[in-house]
């Protein structure tokens, strides 16, 4: 059954793996083992601790296996009208769609086995791209983001809980990309010099993922350089970078606008009770309501930086 939904899903442009389900305790351990080991930051290690939820969920079917899911994800572009200029800013893929898609993936898996036969929970809280590794559905690249083949990193991966039966013992060792062997340049676009050539794991700490997105100062650090930020949340540089994204980049779709009032709110942090609710709407369609906690940090930043390159 498997290799029946792995050739119609693919059909369709997603790429799937499963793996038995005696490896979620596995997975567990081996974020633990990275955290031990000294590869984690601690207040990221916390953060994750928090997310990750390795429990079953509470299903009267005899769950046996994760069925691991790579979809091609968009990046947004999002106009906002700021001091008479429209300034196109990027939200990088998963940001958009990471809840959304994986309950159309299982839609589309349930009528592809048939509803009757098997079933699916979406595993939410999974530390996802460990899955896709270890499952064999990708390889990490040297900039720690997992690559499947003929998609590149520009993905969303997506887990779900199945009583598919699982024939296979797929839990394969962390690989890195081959094409990383003889290339770095991730490493020459990473603008805070995170991605370190001799160690495998990324130094977290120093990503602006890290700081736009899980570090909720209310400023950025003095060491980062205004220059680098790129991305409404998280950032582009070392996959639009990458080689093996050459093909990917241009899955771009440009979604709503903010008028210069509604920059302005956004900058000044205005109480989301008080914004107009057609602006709620256009946060809530790009997925942006659950970060406007730190939404006005990081448009200050990159529309600050437009200002810096205007004066240039
Ligand atoms: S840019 Fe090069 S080194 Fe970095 S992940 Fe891509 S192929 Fe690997
Ligand atoms: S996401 Fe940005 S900051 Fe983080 S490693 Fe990649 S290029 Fe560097």
């Amino acid at each position: 059954m498997i290799e029946l939904l792995q050739q119609e899903m693919l059909k369709e442009g997603y790429r799937l793996s499963q793996v038995s389900i005696e490896h979620l305790k596995d997975l567990e351990t081996e974020i633990e083992k990275l955290n031990h080991n000294g590869y984690m930051d601690k207040n990221l290690y916390s953060w994750l601790k928090g997310y990750y939820n390795f429990s079953l969920p509470e299903t009267k079917h005899n769950i046996t296996s994760i069925v691991v899911v790579a979809s091609l994800s968009p990046t947004v572009k999002v106009f906002f009208r700021w001091k008479g200029k429209r300034i196109p800013l990027i939200m990088p893929p998963t940001y958009l769609d990471f809840d959304r898609e994986p309950k159309e993936i299982k839609k589309r898996i349930c009528e592809l086995v048939g509803i009757s036969n098997y079933h699916f929970v979406e595993a939410a809280n999974l530390p996802n791209k460990l899955l896709a590794a270890r499952s064999g559905l990708g390889v990490y690249g040297r900039n720690n983001i997992v690559y499947v083949p003929g998609l590149g990193s520009l993905i969303l991966i997506s887990a779900f809980y199945s009583d598919l039966p699982c024939n296979n013992n797929n839990w394969v060792e962390i690989q890195r990309m081959k094409s990383c062997e003889k290339c770095v340049a991730c490493v020459t676009s990473c603008p805070t010099g995170a991605i370190l050539p001799e160690r495998f794991t990324i130094k977290a700490e120093s990503c602006l993922t890290y700081h736009n997105e899980f570090w909720g100062e209310p400023d950025f650090p003095e060491w980062i350089d205004p220059s680098s930020h790129n991305s409404i949340v998280g950032c582009m540089k070392c996959q639009i970078a990458c080689p093996q994204n050459k093909e990917h980049t241009k899955n771009v779709i440009e979604l709503e606008e903010f008028n210069d009032e509604e920059t302005a709110a956004l900058i000044e942090k205005r109480a989301v009770e008080d914004l107009p609710s057609s602006m709620v709407s256009k946060l809530e369609r790009l997925n942006l309501h659950i970060h406007y906690h730190y939404l006005s940090r990081n448009l200050k930043a990159l529309l600050e930086k437009e200002a810096l390159w205007n004066l240039s």
